[in-house]
């Protein structure tokens, strides 16, 4: 099985930039961790790719969120991804599944309508949301929209979950291709020409390597410029439990003093759980009266 990283680099002569990213494992770690069926784990796989693409844009260090709301019995999914190839997120109704093509499932998960929308983080508690309306019904032509209308940057892209054997998430990539200022325009509508008739999955089953994928649907001259691992990786903590129970304020920690004594809080991106105790509840509150919150 190829393993998990994101390549960043160029096509210097054509003047285009490409990433690649392949995340089965990711995925497939991913899916036992939520519990996903196979159709929302076609689609967080998805989710997973175009994530870690997308925020291998970013100029800096900073993390972008993809967020996409749909009115489907999927109704959602929540991508946090970083440049060097931390991701983690969820889905919000893991059970979904409809039998058959996954293609097909993915599109009836998530049903007629919604929002894409990509949030970068611009560092000093300052964001940035872009958003589409849900289109195409599928992750990957959505965010082509999104790159077309929301960023007005010409871009080439795919997201392809392979089945190898009875395994529905055998391989789980994705490409991205822009034009850098001064590039070959017709470079990139080749390229989205050829990924809409089916080349990057067939160069995947092909080969496996990223340089082999972008030589056989770019083309030659790619240069890597970073090559990262990818890990699924959430920065939760104790500190961040204590601070989700401080936002309920004055009479939601007091309630829970008066009720339960204590506190369990769950990460939505890794399930851990965390125990807030009487001792460390009251703490909180007494904190909460002084701020007078
Ligand atoms: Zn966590």
């Amino acid at each position: 099985m190829p393993r998990d990283h994101l390549v960043r680099g160029i096509f210097p002569e054509a003047g285009l930039r490409a990433m690649f990213v392949r995340v089965g494992d990711t995925a497939r770690m991913a899916r036992m961790l939520h519990g996903l069926a196979p159709t929302a784990a076609h689609l967080f796989a998805e989710g997973l790719c175009g994530g870690l693409l997308v925020a291998a844009l970013q100029k800096d260090r900073a993390r972008i969120n993809l967020q996409l709301e749909c009115d489907g019995p999927l109704r959602g999914l929540f991508v946090d991804a970083a440049p060097a190839g931390q991701v983690r997120g969820y889905v919000r109704a893991p059970a979904i599944h409809f039998p058959g093509d996954p293609v097909q499932g993915a599109r009836a998960a998530l049903g007629g309508s919604g929002y894409l929308s990509v949030i970068r983080d611009q560092g000093q508690g300052n964001f940035y949301r872009g958003s589409v309306q849900l289109q195409a019904l599928s992750l990957a032509g959505d965010l082509r929209r999104y790159f077309a209308e929301s960023e007005q940057v010409d871009t080439a892209l795919d997201l392809q979950v392979l089945p190898r054997g009875d395994e529905p998430l055998g391989d789980v990539a994705g490409l991205l291709l822009q034009r850098l200022p001064g590039g070959d325009a017709e470079a990139v509508a080749a390229v989205r020409a050829r990924v809409e008739e089916g080349a990057f999955a067939r160069a995947l089953a092909g080969s496996g390597s990223a340089q082999e994928a972008l030589r056989l649907v770019v083309g030659e001259g790619f240069e890597v410029l970073a090559d990262t691992e990818v890990a699924y990786v959430c920065g939760c903590s104790q500190e961040r439990a204590r601070a989700a129970i401080t936002v309920l304020g004055r009479d939601g920690v007091s309630e829970l003093l008066a009720d339960e004594r204590k506190a369990v809080v769950a990460c939505e991106f890794c399930r851990a759980q965390y125990l807030v105790e009487e001792a460390e509840l009251r703490q909180i509150l007494s904190r909460l009266s002084e701020a007078g919150e």
